[in-house]
């Protein structure tokens, strides 16, 4: 004996019922068969929520017609496909059942409530219907079919719309049927009959429940159940669209993933058919040849211990507290047995590190009946005030983790805590293992979905996740947009994914939750017309909690400086190119450095100096180890290497200028190199990050040029005037020359502190010496590195250099 059972939504229309019936026959010709059968989709719904616009506006009968209608048109089109189908007995079958429905509506318009027994009749109508139907499908093609009666045939206890059938009764009463001359049994889902032999139902969903009990009745060798979906995903994969189908179950995993939210498996399942060991198959009617996951008893084929995240909504959460709770005798007893009376489930009991507080979650339905029980319990108690007022949180969410022995595994809940941390997610409650199988937490509702994308991103693909805000994409954006691009294939080999979420400038932007595609964003970006704020950034990650997140600045904005601290309390990274935010007042930097702790976010500014060359990291690491740096010396600009490079060649100083300029190596207007400014700002930072109290005017700048030249603002007039210099600097030249030397312009910081931007000139010992062509350098004098300096050379500035240092930055983010 074999046992199918078909959901709702493999009856969701006629070509459906009549595919049902096509793999009934299929199976019909290798073994006795049992079908189980839903209502169509979402009748039950509709009939649910019929009563309750009754209940709620008295009199709206009407609703009532478009279920009736619903299966009018159903059999009408069965009987187009299916000719010898006899529609006519089934039509008036379909009236007397829908006005027996409306009979019993107009008895709730007059009580203007429904009483359970009733609403467990309206609301199971839809499966009587769906069996009648399909036993005329079968008898039309000539099969021989015995219909069992639940109501008769599976004897329950409980309430009259959540019961629990007793299995060796009910197997029972099922074997005094005859069924010798049968193909096909078939039996109504979702229903059950009391002691009384009234109507009762076995909760939402509960059709799945029926097959596993009829499955024991009948020592089913196998429980198939068809569904609209390839078999157990990792997540709901109408939710999180690379969760993947999992081969197989143990009954403990399918029990947990069920129990915690799993909708394709009603979590009663499992329980008859791993008492009596019936393998089950979840298979889907809408893709035949899909294999489906099988649920048994020992699961050897799957390799992950993990198996899914699954979340349960609409779950309000119960504080129990008082100081003298600890001294109160039997206090879980007394709350936990007040509750079952009530029949009401407890979901979860939550961890609380305190003998003070109980908490426990429970559907947000049942909240007046709880608190009214508790109330009742606890009556002296609250009066005393040796309780609190009993507080209850709403608006929540349970997310499940199931694998087998999770809660064994090192790792699993620290890696769960740091990834929803790192997506700024608030875990409210972690729940006591309610099996070695599951970790649970309880989150605030609007977070759930990304929750469960996130976690399921982190924990089942083993991928590392970073999220790119960039601002600015002048040179250096765009270059770093394309060497994501490019890199982007080599790292998700290596488990990091990247992705550009939002791509913007001053003034427009463009974003995608999923991640930009990097191969056409340009002509996207020219077509957006949407408008960039900073607000508007925040509140995006706000709604969708990226994972990781990080802000890349690369443009040279002051304002945008000045909002990083917002930045890092929304739970962004920052790696920036922009000097702006080091080089302000140094207590606004303090104070970024206080709120990098704080909110434990990484702040990563290499390219502030020297591109990307490792000069902050090095002096960190050099700190971070004891080494004490005695003092500091480098070029750090690009444009003045090059140009101080050439003089000593016997360029011209206006020549040589000209020639930085046209290779892109000046600023657009070249005085702002030659103020020495740049470099200056790039001394303050080092100076800070040595330790002193710094502010950019402590840094002493003797100018390159006499004092007049520093007020043509014109670039054509400044270079018009230059030439006016270059007798000079060949003299100085000259001079150095002389002295074995070469003219340098160094930024450099000595032992008491003291930081000086100015012309040098350089012996040939000094690591400073071969520096031109646009290249950078720094020597460290360190306690360890004396008296041969620890140096850092290479080129210094340039888009693909600069981009290539914030790309490695952004990969740091992940350690
Ligand atoms: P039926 O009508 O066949 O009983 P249900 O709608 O009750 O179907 O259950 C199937 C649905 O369960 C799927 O369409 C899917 O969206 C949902 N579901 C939730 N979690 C999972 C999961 N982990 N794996 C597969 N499906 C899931
Ligand atoms: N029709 C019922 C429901 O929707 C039972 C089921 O489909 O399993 O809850
Ligand atoms: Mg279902």
């Amino acid at each position: 004996m074999k046992l199918l059972k078909f959901g709702g939504t493999s009856l969701a229309n006629a070509e459906k019922f009549l595919c049902v019936a096509d793999i009934i026959e299929k199976n019909i010709k290798n073994a006795k068969i049992a079908v189980v059968l839903s209502a169509p989709a979402k009748i039950t719904n509709y009939l649910v929520e019929t009563i309750e616009t009754i209940i709620q506006h008295h009199q709206k009968l009407e609703d009532i017609n478009l279920s009736e209608n619903i299966f009018f048109e159903l059999v009408q089109n069965i009987k187009k496909m299916q000719p010898n189908f006899c529609n006519k007995s089934i039509n008036e079958l379909i009236k007397k059942e829908f006005d027996k429905l409306r009979k019993m509506m107009h008895g709730i318009i007059l009580l203007k409530q429904c009483p359970d027994n009733i609403r467990a009749i309206l609301i199971s109508r839809g499966e009587i219907l769906s069996v009648f139907i399909m036993k005329n499908i079968l008898e039309a093609r000539k099969h021989q079919v015995t219909v069992i009666n639940p109501v008769k045939n599976l004897i329950s206890i409980g309430h009259y719309l959540d019961s629990t059938v007793n299995i060796p009764k009910s197997k029972k009463l099922i074997s005094q049927i005859n069924l010798n001359n049968t193909d096909v049994i078939l039996m109504a889902g979702f229903i059950a009959g009391n002691e009384k032999k009234e109507l009762v139902v076995l909760g939402r969903n509960g059709s799945d429940y029926s097959a596993a009990i009829l499955a024991a009745c009948l020592n089913a060798s196998c429980c198939e159940i068809w569904t609209d979906v390839d078999g157990v995903f990792t997540c709901d994969p109408r939710e999180v669209s690379n969760s993947y189908l999992l081969e197989s179950l143990s009954y403990e995993e399918a029990m947990e993933l069920s129990y915690f939210g799993a909708k394709v498996l009603h979590p009663r399942t499992i329980e008859p058919i791993s008492q009596f060991k019936i393998p089950c198959i979840i298979k889907n009617t809408n893709n035949l040849n899909s294999l489906g996951t099988l649920i048994c008893e020992k699961n050897n084929l799957t390799k992950n211990f993990l198996k899914g995240v699954t979340h349960l909504d609409n779950i309000a959460m119960f504080v129990i507290s008082g100081l003298a709770m600890k001294n109160m005798l039997n206090i879980n007893a007394r709350i936990f047995t007040a509750i079952s009376q009530k029949n009401i489930n407890i979901i979860i009991i939550t961890q609380s590190s305190s003998e003070n507080t109980i908490n426990f979650c429970i559907l947000e339905n049942c909240i007046d009946q709880v608190k009214s029980a508790l109330t009742e319990e606890f009556r002296l108690e609250l009066k005393e005030n040796i309780l609190n007022p009993i507080h209850i949180i709403s608006k929540l969410s349970i997310l499940s983790i199931v694998g087998s022995n999770i809660f064994l595994k090192p790792n699993i809940a620290s890696k769960i805590f740091y990834t929803l941390g790192s997506a700024n997610i608030n875990v409210i409650a972690i729940a006591q293992g309610s099996s070695k199988h599951s970790i649970s937490l309880v989150l605030n509702k609007k977070n759930i979905l990304n929750a469960v994308k996130i976690i399921h991103d982190t924990m089942f693909s083993n991928k590392k996740i970073i999220t790119v805000f960039l601002i600015g994409i002048g040179g250096v954006g765009k270059t770093l947009i394309k060497q994501i691009f490019e890199q982007k294939h080599f790292l998700y080999k290596k488990n990091i994914d990247i992705k550009i979420c939002l791509i913007a400038n001053s003034k427009k932007m463009i974003m995608s939750k999923n991640g930009i595609n990097l191969s056409i964003w340009e002509n996207d970006f020219k077509k957006s017309k949407e408008e960039f704020n900073l607000d508007k950034l925040i509140s995006l990650t706000k709604k969708h909690h990226f994972l990781n997140p990080a802000i890349v600045d690369c443009t040279s904005d002051q304002l945008l400086s000045e909002q990083y601290i917002t930045f890092f309390k929304n739970g962004f990274h920052i790696i920036t190119s922009n000097k702006k935010a080091n080089t302000n007042t140094f207590q606004y930097y303090q104070k970024i450095q206080k709120t990098v702790s704080k909110t434990n976010k990484k702040f990563f500014y290499e390219t502030n100096v020297g591109a990307g060359l490792p000069i902050i990291s090095t002096l960190k690491n050099l700190l971070n180890t004891g080494d004490s740096i005695t003092c500091c010396k480098g070029i750090l600009s690009g444009s003045l290497s090059f140009i101080f490079g050439k003089l000593e060649k016997g360029v011209t100083f206006s020549q040589s200028i000209k020639e930085a300029q046209e290779l892109g190596f000046t600023e657009p207007n070249p005085l702002d190199d030659l103020s020495g400014i740049d470099v200056a700002r790039k001394i303050l930072i080092i100076a800070r990050e040595m330790g002193y109290h710094k502010e950019l005017k402590d840094i002493e700048i003797t100018p390159l040029l006499p004092e007049h030249f520093y007020k043509y603002k014109d670039k054509n007039k400044f270079l018009s005037k230059i030439q006016e210099l270059d007798l000079y600097f060949l003299e100085q030249t000259k001079k150095a020359k002389k002295l074995g030397k070469v003219l340098r312009f160094v930024g450099k910081i000595d032992n008491k502190g003291k930081c000086q931007v100015k012309i040098e000139k350089i012996s040939i010992h000094d690591p400073l010496y071969k520096v031109k062509n646009g290249e950078n350098v720094l020597a460290f004098y360190t306690k360890y590195y004396h008296p041969l300096p620890l140096v850092l050379k290479g080129y210094g500035a340039g888009n693909n250099v600069t981009a290539s240092g914030i790309f490695s930055n952004l990969l740091h983010t992940l350690s």
